[in-house]
């Protein structure tokens, strides 16, 4: 899953405010962030095969450190620790906020499910995999990201208010999850990556990108 995932940072910035958006944006794609990297080094396995799936381009073979359920439970509990020790002991709803953190990083393993072929390890031995396969069926995958998507939308606009004086306060992120409708169509409906080194620069400056404008769009809107 790709955009689906900004469902669950949106969701749940509108649950804990004070959780950044940017930080959730990022959050929600923490393993993939790891992912790529450990593929460049060899520690984890994916393959360019063209036509895979209906939607996707890759076999992915071997991922037990950031796409097992285990390893996506002990990253979200390392999240957690992190995120209480950056806030410190006088921070006003640390637990809060950094549950909701945790719970960003394992809403990847939880969305990923949906759309994955079985390829998602349960731990590191790599024996059972799972995955419900919706990858198999182009237009329902996005459909199933955009439902996921527009939630998390309407819970963001339903919990935030637009900022006097800010440009693109009231129609910034819509139009922003807009956008990101038609960059997954894209990455759905398009081509194969022409080689590895692409996909992982593709996914990197989307990753880190879309976490910006969140950061911007959000700095327009406060708590309603
Ligand atoms: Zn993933």
């Amino acid at each position: 899953m790709y955009i689906g995932h900004y469902g669950a940072a949106l969701a749940l910035n509108s649950v804990e405010r004070k959780a950044s958006l940017w930080l959730l944006f990022l959050g929600v794609q923490f393993v993939d962030i790891l992912f790529f990297p450990l593929v460049l080094a060899g520690v984890e396995r994916m393959r360019i095969v063209p036509g895979f799936t209906e939607s996707t381009h890759f076999s992915l073979d071997y991922m037990p450190y950031t796409h097992s359920l285990l390893a996506s439970l002990l990253w979200s509990a390392l999240v957690f620790v992190l995120a209480l020790f950056v806030l410190g002991t006088k921070r006003p709803r640390k637990i809060s906020i950094a549950l909701v953190f945790a719970a960003s990083v394992f809403s990847h393993w939880v969305f990923d499910l949906i759309v994955h072929t079985p390829d998602l390890p349960l731990s590191t031995d790599a024996s059972i995999k799972v995955g419900l396969g919706f990858w198999h069926n182009a237009p329902i995958t996005f459909v199933l990201e955009m439902v996921l998507l527009l939630g998390g939308l309407w819970l963001y606009m339903r919990a935030t208010k637009p900022r006097h004086g800010f440009k693109l306060a009231r129609y910034g992120m819509p139009l922003f999850v807009i956008t990101l409708l038609l960059i997954n169509l894209g990455n759905l409906f398009g081509p194969p990556p022409p080689n590895f080194h692409s996909l992982f620069a593709f996914a990197m400056v989307t990753y880190l990108g879309f976490a910006g404008v969140a950061y911007w769009l959000d700095r327009a809107r406060t708590d309603r």
